[in-house]
C-alpha cells in the first residue's frame, strides 16, 4: 500500500499496457513514472510493437523496478520482421525482464496495413513463440474478431495464457476469449460517456479476469479525454470501474493488480 499524494492511502495499481517506450515519453520517462507512483500506480507493462520499441521496453524494465517488458510486433510493422530480426527477437524473449509476447494480433481496419494473410502469418508465428517460451500474449484486435479468436484457439492459448487488450467487443465476444482462459483488459475507452456497450461487456467479465490499462499515449480516460494520456491516469479507470461495479477504489486496484501478477507469473521466480 503506497501513500497517495493527498495523504490518503491507496492500494497499488498496475497499468498492464503502456508505451513509455514511445517517442512521446522517451525524453522524460522518470517524470512519467514518478507521477504514476505518486498515484500508487507502481507496476506497469511496457509494451513493444517494433524493433526499437521492443529494445526500449527491455531497457526500461532493467532500469526501473516495477516496469516489465512485453515485446512483439504489431500488425502494421510485421513486414519488417525478417530472419535476422526474428532471431534477435527470440533472444530478447529469454531476457529475464520479458514477461510476455505482444502486442500482436490482427487489424483489418486500416487499408494500408499488410494483407490479412500476412498478418495472420506473423500473428501465428508470435503465438508459437509465446507457447514455446511459456509467455502470456497481449492481443490487439480491430475489425478482425473472428480471425483473432480462431488463431488463438488453434494456438491453444489456454496453455500459455493471454489478454485481449483495450477490449471493445460485446459480452458474447468477451465470453469466447474468457472460455479460452484469457483475461480482458479495459482502457480509457470504457470510461467514455457513449461507450455503454463497452461498459456492459466490462460488467460481464468475472472479477478474477479483469485488467486495466492506459494504452498511453493513446486515448486518455474521462475526465482527461482529448488530452495527452500517461500511465498515472489508470487511476481514473480504476475509479470509474469501482463506481460501475459498486466497489471501492482499493478493491478494484487490488483485484486488478493481483490478476495481472497471476497472469504474468510475477509471484513466482522466473
Ligand atoms: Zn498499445
Amino acid at each position: 500500500m503506497a501513500i497517495y499524494k493527498s495523504g490518503q492511502r491507496r492500494a497499488d495499481g498496475y497499468d498492464t499496457h503502456t508505451h513509455l517506450n514511445d517517442d512521446t515519453f522517451w525524453h522524460d520517462v522518470p517524470a512519467y513514472f514518478g507521477r504514476a507512483t505518486e498515484f500508487s500506480i507502481v507496476e506497469m507493462n511496457i509494451v513493444g510493437y517494433d524493433a526499437q520499441s521492443n529494445e526500449r521496453a527491455i531497457q526500461l524494465a532493467h532500469e526501473f523496478e516495477g516496469m516489465h517488458a512485453v515485446i512483439g510486433w504489431q500488425p502494421e510493422d510485421i513486414l519488417e520482421m525478417n530472419d535476422e530480426k526474428l532471431a534477435a527477437f527470440r533472444k530478447q524473449l529469454q531476457d529475464d525482464t520479458v514477461i510476455g509476447v505482444g502486442e500482436t494480433g490482427l487489424d483489418y481496419y486500416w487499408d494500408d496495413n499488410p494483407s490479412a494473410a500476412e498478418q495472420k502469418k506473423a500473428f501465428i508465428q508470435q503465438l508459437t513463440l509465446a507457447h514455446e517460451f511459456n509467455l502470456p500474449v497481449t492481443v490487439h484486435t480491430r475489425s478482425a474478431m473472428a480471425d483473432t479468436y480462431q488463431a488463438l484457439k488453434d494456438a491453444h492459448v489456454e496453455e500459455f495464457g493471454g489478454v485481449m487488450h483495450s477490449f471493445t467487443g460485446t459480452p458474447e465476444e468477451a465470453k469466447q476469449f474468457l472460455d479460452l482462459g484469457m483475461y480482458i483488459s479495459f482502457s480509457g475507452i470504457a470510461t467514455f460517456k457513449n461507450a455503454k456497450d463497452v461498459q456492459e461487456t466490462l460488467k460481464s467479465v468475472p472479477l478474477d479476469r479483469l485488467l486495466v490499462e492506459t494504452d498511453a499515449p493513446y486515448l486518455a480516460p474521462t475526465p482527461m479525454r482529448g488530452k495527452a494520456n500517461e500511465p498515472m491516469y489508470v487511476h481514473y479507470i480504476i475509479d470509474y470501474i469501482a463506481e460501475l461495479l459498486g466497489k471501492s477504489y482499493d478493491e478494484v486496484a487490488e483485484m486488478t493488480t493481483n490478476n495481472a501478477r497471476r497472469l504474468w507469473h510475477l509471484d513466482q521466480a522466473k
